[in-house]
């Protein structure tokens, strides 16, 4: 029998774990990423409810779990810079947190060896035919596959050319926030701290690298369109929201003006009638983001590839079926998840419709 070839794009969490669980089903699976390498970059990322059961099924679960950044909690500061109360660790780390590089690292280890990983590539256009797709690359050759899948997050190229703009189905909660690293100049050791100031928040944590802390300043916003502008105008934004803030405020904005790992999320969500056209999917973020505010973002990818994978083996060959019944299964966890990021966006004073 003649393997089913599955071309998925982008070798984040979900595209990974889905390479895993389809190589071990007997699935001929390639890996494109845009990146020209391994992504090192992130924070910390968190795991909750069946994440642990896909984790173990990978043989990954006790490694993952050496890697426990062991928070303690978060200190709630005032204006002024006073301690005023304690958050329990699993407010922000969930279950379990790790660093996000350490992830990455594991997931890409555990399927390299069976999975070709082409980097410094992307799709440039889909073709869908009766029996296959044509992919055409936009530095590699043309392939015939049988099966494409987006697992290219939030701004999928998979989901623009086979579903259309990302403005149709993006949905911003009216806040946005830049994350960076610099010295640890509060001393946090496994620990957090967190000052709310009006539609405003800084959050800093220290972890594994007690020498440098993560930074991540939040705030209020109608402009979705900021994702995709240049930095000066992002850092402008969050100096205009931040102005005459106290504290250390002023320092963070000066470290993020030097910051080589800068980066400007915004709170939005994706919402589809359906994960699938065709013969083209979409998992993890790409499919069904629930914004950073529902802190799912890992835990879907993780049960989205799962759940893909099993209902794609059980079918057959027919995805249509399979397509079907892993959106059926998923939807209902889905939605919750995005409810909670809404009610996130919503608890920080942003606008959520
Ligand atoms: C500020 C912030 C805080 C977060 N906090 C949490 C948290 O507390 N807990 C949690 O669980 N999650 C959190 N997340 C979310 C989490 O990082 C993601 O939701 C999760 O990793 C989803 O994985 P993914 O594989 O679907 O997408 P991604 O991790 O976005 O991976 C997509 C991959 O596709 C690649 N790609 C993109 N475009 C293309 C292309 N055209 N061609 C080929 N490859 C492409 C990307 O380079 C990337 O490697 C947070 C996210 C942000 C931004």
């Amino acid at each position: 029998m003649t393997q089913t070839k599955v071309l998925i794009s982008g070798a984040g969490v979900a595209g990974a774990a889905l390479a895993h669980f389809l190589h071990h089903d007997g699935f001929d699976v390639t890996v494109v990423e845009r990146t020209p390498g391994l992504r090192g970059s992130g924070y910390a990322v968190d795991f909750r409810g069946d994440a642990f059961d896909v984790l173990a099924e990978m043989g990954i679960l006790d490694e993952i779990q050496g890697h426990d950044t062991k928070m303690r909690g978060t200190t709630l500061i005032d204006t002024e810079g006073t301690a005023v109360g304690q958050l329990p660790a699993e407010a922000f780390a969930g279950e379990l947190e790790v660093p996000k590089p350490e992830l990455t690292r594991i997931l890409h280890r555990v399927t390299e060896p069976d999975v070709l990983y082409i980097f410094d590539d992307s799709i440039t256009t889909l073709t869908q035919h009766p029996d296959h797709i044509t992919v055409e690359f936009e530095r590699g050759a043309p392939r015939d596959v049988d099966l494409v899948i987006g697992a290219d997050g939030l701004f999928s190229k998979v989901r623009r050319l086979a579903f259309g703009p990302h403005e149709a189905c993006l949905r911003h909660l009216g806040m946005s926030g830049v994350g960076f690293t610099t010295d640890n100049i509060l001393g946090l050791a496994h620990s957090g701290v967190l000052q709310q100031v009006g539609t405003t928040a800084v959050y800093a944590f220290a972890a594994a690298d007690t020498a440098r802390m993560s930074v991540s300043l939040s705030f209020a916003t109608d402009a979705p369109t900021l994702d995709r502008r240049p930095r000066s105008e992002q850092e402008q934004a969050v100096r205009t929201a931040f102005t005459g803030r106290k504290w250390v405020v002023p320092q963070l904005l000066d470290a993020m003006a030097t910051a080589d790992d800068f980066y400007f999320s915004s709170s939005t969500q994706v919402h589809l009638n359906s994960w699938s056209r065709g013969r083209v999917a979409l998992i993890g973020d790409a499919g069904y983001c629930a914004a950073p505010t529902a802190g799912m973002g890992t835990s879907q990818a993780l049960i989205g590839a799962r759940s893909l994978a099993r209902h794609l083996t059980a079918s057959n060959g027919d995805h249509t079926a399979a397509f079907a019944a892993y959106e059926a299964e998923l939807r209902p966890y889905i939605e919750a998840n995005q409810q909670t990021g809404r009610e996130g966006a919503a608890a920080f004073g942003a606008r959520t419709e």
